[in-house]
């Protein structure tokens, strides 16, 4: 990696303002599912070691730049110190400042001890986080001697935490997380190993494009499942019924398409599909055989077991496996089928690298109870599409470089 690492700073007693992912479900005051946090004590653990004075600071949720008790951080601050003391014996040593800037927080980091950690308030309850404002910036980076962001999930974004605050210290560094992101995902854009396919679902073409030409001269497949393939399989010719199409995207699906063929790329669309009038729970299934049209009155929720074997079979071949975007309307169990059974043809393939990303394929991949046999599992959906993209991340790019 061209950027510093948490591993190249001199950690030892030195105020280490830590960017970290703590954007997690919040319920009635209590956190819900703690997996951002727990992804993120590596790299917590590791400056705790190497004996760093702690400060985390994250956003919650959208409080519009309002201070909102609802998105408070405090739950999480006691979800940390219980994970902590798990660890590492240290949960007593997690403090919690009311507010991310200003003379109090100032003083709560000033007085921090070596191997303590303080959590500051959410981010976002200042408007100048988003507009990533300088004096705002300057104001956070005076709490800290050295940064270290942790949180790719938001490194497509250029807030003042992820971007303005590293004008104003010496050094800025990747955490082990981000490390490890970052590492995963440039080796699939600059030395895959072949066959290289790319699995793409999802509700809407338009977010996939930029990712379908990007990743045109690198993959050997593309696999396009789940509401997108119809604005594709429209522009072949096929009658999609009431499916999900982008009636504007029509065109330029046609010339990926057209593209892919130059290209003697195999591009794989849904051949059968389950149908429904309706999305929920109790709908009447269609199956929807191979090659035939979809009735007018119908959409395709979910991929036919069909396509489910077309596609198991190219994914088996693969040595390089990146999966975004779900087969079909994943969260209602009628339509699950055909994205369940894709994560699992991913994890049967335990010669290939594979790379999941995006909140349902990654729910997806937990729910089939696969997930530690997917290589890299991707902590932030947009973050990664842009990566995938090949666009520049502005979180990733404000780090000092290495030389
Ligand atoms: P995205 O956020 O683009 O990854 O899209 C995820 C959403 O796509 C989920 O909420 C799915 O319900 C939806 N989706 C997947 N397949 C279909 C489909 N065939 N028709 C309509 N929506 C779909």
């Amino acid at each position: 990696m061209s950027k510093l690492s948490i591993r190249d700073l001199s950690l030892n007693d030195h105020r280490i303002f830590m960017r970290v992912d703590f954007n997690v479900p919040l319920e009635d005051g209590r956190v819900m599912d703690d997996t951002r946090i727990r992804e993120t004590l590596p790299t917590i653990e590791y400056a705790l070691r190497h004996g760093a004075r702690l400060i985390l600071a994250s956003h919650l949720g959208r409080p519009q730049g309002k201070t909102n008790p609802k998105m408070s951080l405090k739950p999480v601050a006691e979800r940390l110190r219980m994970l902590l003391d798990r660890e590492l014996a240290r949960g007593e040593n997690v403090g919690f400042s009311p507010d991310c800037v200003g003379p109090e927080a100032e003083e709560v980091g000033r007085q921090l001890e070596k191997g303590q950690t303080l959590l500051l308030e959410n981010l976002r309850f200042h408007p100048e986080e988003e507009a990533n404002d300088e004096p705002f910036a300057r104001q956070l980076a005076r709490l800290a001697d050295f940064y270290v962001n942790d949180a790719f999930g938001t490194a497509h974004r250029a807030h003042a935490s992820t971007v303005g605050i590293t004008k104003f210290v010496p050094k800025a560094a990747a955490g082990l997380l981000m490390e490890k992101e970052l590492q995963y995902l440039g080796k699939v854009l600059e030395h895959a190993e072949k066959p290289f396919i790319a699995i793409l679902g999802g509700a809407k073409v338009s977010d996939k494009i930029g990712v379908i030409q990007n990743l045109m001269t690198k993959v050997d497949s593309f696999l396009i499942g789940g509401g997108m393939a119809y604005t594709f399989l429209k522009a072949q010719g096929l009658e999609v019924g009431k499916s999900l199409v982008e009636g504007d995207k029509v065109e330029l699906a046609r010339t990926l398409l057209e593209e892919a063929k130059k290209r003697k790329l195999t591009f794989l669309l849904p051949v059968d599909h389950v149908a429904a009038a309706k999305i929920e729970p109790n709908a009447v299934l269609r199956q929807i055989g191979e090659g035939l049209p979809i009735p007018a009155n119908l959409m395709a929720l979910d991929i036919g077991p069909k396509t489910i074997e077309l596609f198991s079979e190219e994914i088996s071949r693969a040595r390089t496996i990146v999966w975004n975007g779900p087969m079909g309307v994943f969260e209602v169990p009628a339509f699950s089928k055909g994205t369940t059974k894709i994560a699992q043809a991913v994890a049967d393939n335990v010669g290939a690298t594979s790379i999941v990303g995006g909140g349902d394929s990654v729910s997806a991949v937990r729910a089939a109870g696969v997930a530690d046999r997917i290589t890299h599992i991707s902590t932030g959906g947009g973050a990664s599409l842009e990566f995938l993209e090949g666009k520049k991340l502005p979180g990733v790019e404000a780090l000092t470089d290495k030389r």
